[in-house]
């Protein structure tokens, strides 16, 4: 469904989204990055900016909750988790290439009929906006984390997210927010070359939501030797450390995918990056490892 979007202005013949730091400057029967905002005229012919995807979900689960992951968050539950369409990073690794970038099929959900499918599901601690990043759903997902607060207040509102968004709209949608899990994928170089973006933006939404007192837990994949060298492991765990120490990284071992081709990372090269990021940080989590590929690099 299309629904005008939140935060743009116009300028000549462009609308100027401000939702995420691309700033895309989208002319007339054109999208963003994100394919999911684009431009067209109004029946005054007015120009406007649009999001596509409002309540288009593609994908509705309901998984334990460490699988967003979120180790530190009522473990042991579960969460009813929902997926829409578009991304706007281009992560060559893409773990969910064909509803972050393709056109899958969707069943129009409202933030009414998500809140009524909360309540029906009385195992679910609350809802987790997942599988393709929720920030490009932004409208959906403030409108529905707003009406859950209002009718089930107990209930939870989970991000996964790239943490790819501008301050202001980061902050008129945390208030709502109680756990996120963001990725923190490499250094500048790595997010300018393989994701198409760039790191301080990521880096400043951890500090905001861990300011606003959001549960955060922070991701990393580890793609052989292009993002698990000492000076970039260092970096991102003194990074967490400064922000809070109290924070979990999880890292997880890289397979092939969408347009990325390197080999899986050996068990070693994340052994080695464990042990390096666990000097630093007093709770790494490990993933995507078998129990004895886990136990060959760590002790347990
Ligand atoms: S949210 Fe989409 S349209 Fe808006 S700036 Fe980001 S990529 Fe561009």
């Amino acid at each position: 469904m299309k629904i005008e979007a939140l935060f743009y202005q116009i300028e000549g013949d462009f609308a100027i989204c401000m939702l995420c730091p691309h700033g895309c400057h989208i002319k007339e029967g054109n999208r963003g990055v994100c394919r999911v905002r684009g431009a067209l005229r109004d029946e005054s012919g007015n120009l406007r900016l649009y999001t596509f995807n409002y309540g288009e979900v593609s994908s509705l689960a309901l998984d334990p909750i460490e699988k967003k992951p979120l180790v530190n968050f009522f473990p042991g539950t579960f969460i009813l988790s929902v997926g829409s369409y578009g991304c706007n990073l281009k992560c060559l690794f893409c773990q969910n290439y064909h509803i972050a970038h393709e056109d899958p099929h969707t069943v129009f959900m409202s933030p009414e009929d998500m809140v009524k499918k909360i309540q029906a599901h009385t195992d679910s601690i609350g809802i987790a906006f997942t599988y393709n990043e929720p920030t490009v759903w932004y409208e959906c997902v403030l409108d529905t984390a707003m009406l859950l607060k209002k009718h089930l207040p107990d209930k939870k509102v989970v991000l996964v997210t790239n943490g790819y968004i501008n301050e202001t709209p980061l902050k008129k949608l945390l208030p709502y927010i109680d756990a996120m899990n963001i990725d923190l994928k490499g250094d500048d170089n790595f997010y300018r070359n393989i994701c198409s973006g760039t790191m301080p933006e990521v880096m400043q939404t951890i500090k905001i939501a861990d300011e606003m007192g959001v549960h955060v837990e922070v991701s990393t994949l580890i793609i052989g030797k292009i993002n698990s060298d000492d000076e970039t492991l260092i970096d991102i765990g003194e990074f967490i450390k400064n922000i809070n120490p109290d924070i979990t990284l999880h890292i997880s071992r890289y397979f092939p995918c969408y347009k990325m081709s390197e080999p899986p990372t050996e068990i070693e090269t994340i052994g080695k990056s464990y042990h390096t990021l666990k000097k630093i940080l007093p709770d790494v989590r490990v993933g995507n490892l078998t129990l004895e590929e886990l136990r060959s690099i760590i002790e347990i």
